[in-house]
């Protein structure tokens, strides 16, 4: 049972001073394994005022040396990697081996970013084409300042990793709030930057729920940019909150992807890749394929294929290696995933995935697919954020394409073909941040996430997740002095 009463700012553990506790749980077990601090505006207030105070030194900080620091940490995580990757899945309920590609995820993206620190200190006051004849002018890129990050439970460390690398990077100072719901992974990292020996007030991790935190870390007015991933309601008050002031917001909220399958393509390599689309994570993955397009001359042999390899699945405790999927991350979301199948009974949708026994215990939710869903279902629309997969079957690529991107979101999509050109024609024409065609779910810190339209404002990873830090500035002079 571990107590997290305290908030680190300023490099030291502090008690908030908030008196109530939420329970941190062990989803498979159905246990309390934790109690975090609810969290207090006053503790937003205090880590703030020192993300503040530490701005001018950390701004000043050759990036060079913030690129150090960074290897530090991605070092200071290597060491802790299994027992993390342990209490992750112990506090999220994801299979073990999902738990220790996060954690790999992670110390790649602070390793990137401290190289990307080097490479920006080689970047700064570059030669920008003055355009007027008799001027020079060069290109330098601020810190956008102190910076507050808010992060989801899906993917512990991970989120937080793709934040916090590079606003370090860039010279911000920050002020991050993991989800309370997966406190326990997140706080290693208070220890891993104290360790990294980052100076006092660059680094501040505050625990508690959006009501006491979130909420008051958005509005304060110390705080120069947010960055927030989670759902679209919150995501729409964090932008609000932000519009006080005119301060940026990057966000990163729900998705409802399609996976494309034409007629040509590989029927192994299709229900593979529809599998890890909606069942990695039990589902709980805003860039989840949850909407399933498939030529019509595929898709009965390819629904066989996923009901058998549902129907093959191992729900069980996520510890144990032959887990294929652990349990729903709490009973909240377990409670709302059971909603949408009760929605699907009164909808009338079809499924013939064979039902699968549950775990004596856990927030199990089994895998299922529902055949030739309309688009007019919530099912259909709506993100459900579990192992729940729609299908429909279409005559054409020109169809597939309509329906794909007949959605609020743009997050992201699949594409499986025979053809690689076929696949690229399909995947120009996608609304998503990302398409993958033939292959998996990969983003490694070079390349960029985010959604277009309902999914989002700008990118994390790679330089564009850097500059989402940085403020480019202008330096004219005359060319002779
Ligand atoms: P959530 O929006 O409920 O919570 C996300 C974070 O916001 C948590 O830390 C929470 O405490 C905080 N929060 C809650 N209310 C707040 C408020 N009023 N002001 C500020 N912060 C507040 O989301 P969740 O349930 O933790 O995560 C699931 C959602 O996140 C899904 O909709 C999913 O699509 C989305 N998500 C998106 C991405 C992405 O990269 N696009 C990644 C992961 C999750």
């Amino acid at each position: 049972m571990t107590t997290l009463t305290e908030q680190f700012i300023d490099n030291a553990w502090v008690c908030s001073r908030a008196e109530a506790r939420l329970p941190v749980l062990d989803p498979f077990r159905e246990a309390v394994i934790g109690e975090v601090t609810r969290g207090d505006p006053a503790d937003v207030d205090a880590a703030v005022t020192a993300a503040r105070r530490a701005l001018p030194g950390w701004r000043a900080t050759p990036e060079a040396r913030r690129g150090v620091y960074l290897d530090t940490i991605a070092t200071g995580l290597e060491a802790r990697r299994e027992g993390l990757a342990e209490l992750s899945s112990r506090n999220n309920g994801k299979p073990l081996a999902e738990a220790r590609q996060d954690l790999d995820d992670a110390i790649s993206c602070y390793r990137y970013y401290a190289t990307q620190a080097r490479d920006l200190g080689e970047r700064q006051g570059q030669a920008d084409a003055s355009g007027i004849e008799g001027l020079s002018a060069r290109r330098f890129w601020d810190p956008i300042g102190v910076v507050g990050l808010i992060t989801p439970w899906n993917f512990p460390l991970v989120s937080s990793a793709w934040k916090l690398a590079p606003a370090l990077a860039a010279g911000c100072t920050v002020v991050f709030k993991p989800s309370e719901v997966t406190p326990l992974p997140e706080r290693a990292l208070a220890e891993v930057m104290m360790e990294a020996g980052l100076p006092p007030g660059v680094f501040n991790l505050l625990h508690g729920d959006g009501e006491s935190i979130g909420a008051p870390l958005s509005h304060h007015p110390g705080v120069d940019k947010l960055s927030f991933t989670g759902s679209n309601p919150v995501g729409e008050m964090v932008m609000r909150a932000a519009a006080r002031g005119v301060r940026p917001v990057s966000l990163e909220l729900g998705g409802k992807s399609p996976i494309l399958v034409t007629e040509d393509a590989d029927l192994g390599l299709a229900r593979d890749l529809v599998m890890a689309g909606i069942c990695y994570n039990a589902g709980q993955m805003c860039s989840a394929t949850s909407r399933l397009l498939v030529h019509e001359r595929l898709a009965d042999e390819l629904y066989s294929a996923i009901d058998a390899a549902m129907g093959a699945f191992r729900l069980g405790d996520p510890l144990a290696p032959e887990t294929d999927m652990g349990p729903m991350v709490s009973a909240t979301q377990r409670d709302r995933v059971q909603g949408y199948l009760a929605l699907a009974d009164r909808e009338g949708l079809h499924s013939k995935t064979p039902t699968l026994g549950l775990p004596e215990r856990g927030f199990f939710i089994a895998p299922r697919l529902y055949r030739d869903v309309p688009s007019s279902s919530h099912l259909w629309r709506e993100e459900i954020f579990g192992p729940v997969l729609c299908a429909q079957r279409v005559v054409s690529d020109e169809e597939a394409i309509a329906l794909a991107n007949d959605s609020d979101f743009g997050l992201a999509a699949t594409v499986v073909t025979g053809n690689p050109d076929r696949a690229e024609t399909i995947a120009r024409r996608l609304d998503a941040g990302n398409v993958w065609c033939n292959c998996g779910q990969v983003a490694p810190p070079h390349s960029s996430w985010g959604g277009m339209k309902r999914s989002g404002i700008g990118r994390e990873l790679g330089q564009l997740g850097l500059n989402a830090y940085l403020e480019p500035k202008r330096i004219t002079r005359p060319a002779a002095n």
